[in-house]
């Protein structure tokens, strides 16, 4: 078995640090800085007999007027065509209109969209969580909804299980 998985989403919300993650290895280059990741970065981890390709991103934002924004929103953009899965990164408890952008891109995507609300570590009440994950439910008809922590690694199996089954 064999599958394309695109990564997507904002800047900065942890779509490399999910890919190194995931591959055990530092593939992508990650920061504290928006913009790090300028193209397509392809990350292929096989086991099992399962061979995931994960496609890691530049992040989509607004800012057209730079040639080097209107060349990462393309990457980003092509990455959606001809993958069997997405998972779209936002960062726990802050839904901008940037994620907005990114999920008015998804809405053509015609493979079912994976929503990880990363960075949940840094949730001190979990309490927060339910109803936000309530309120980006409503967003879209997502196939599932998942909150991880890229760097430390929860649920990070969970997700991959989740995205073999859709291939
Ligand atoms: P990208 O622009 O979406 O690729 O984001 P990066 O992977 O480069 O990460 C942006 C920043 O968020 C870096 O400083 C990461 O260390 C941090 N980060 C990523 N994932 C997590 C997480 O799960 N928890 C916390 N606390 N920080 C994270
Ligand atoms: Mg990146």
């Amino acid at each position: 078995r064999c599958g394309y998985v695109a990564i997507v989403g904002r800047p900065n919300v942890g779509k490399s640090t999910l890919l190194n993650h995931i591959l055990g290895q530092k593939l992508s280059i990650t920061s504290r800085r928006p913009q790090t990741t300028r193209h397509q970065v392809l990350g292929i981890k096989t086991e099992d007999g399962i061979q995931t390709i994960y496609v890691d991103t530049p992040g989509m934002h607004k800012e057209q007027k730079k040639a080097i924004n209107r060349y990462m929103n393309r990457a980003a953009t092509s990455a959606l065509t001809g993958v069997d899965a997405i998972v779209f990164v936002v960062d726990r408890l802050k839904w901008n209109h940037e994620d907005q952008l990114v999920l008015d891109k998804l809405q053509h995507a015609s493979c079912p969209v994976i929503l990880a609300v990363n960075k949940v570590d840094r949730i001190e009440d979990k309490a927060e969580l339910m109803p936000h994950l309530q309120e980006l439910a409503d967003k879209h008809d997502f196939k599932a909804i998942m909150p991880i922590s890229a760097q430390h690694g929860h649920n990070l199996k969970e997700l991959e299980t989740m995205i073999e089954g859709m291939m």
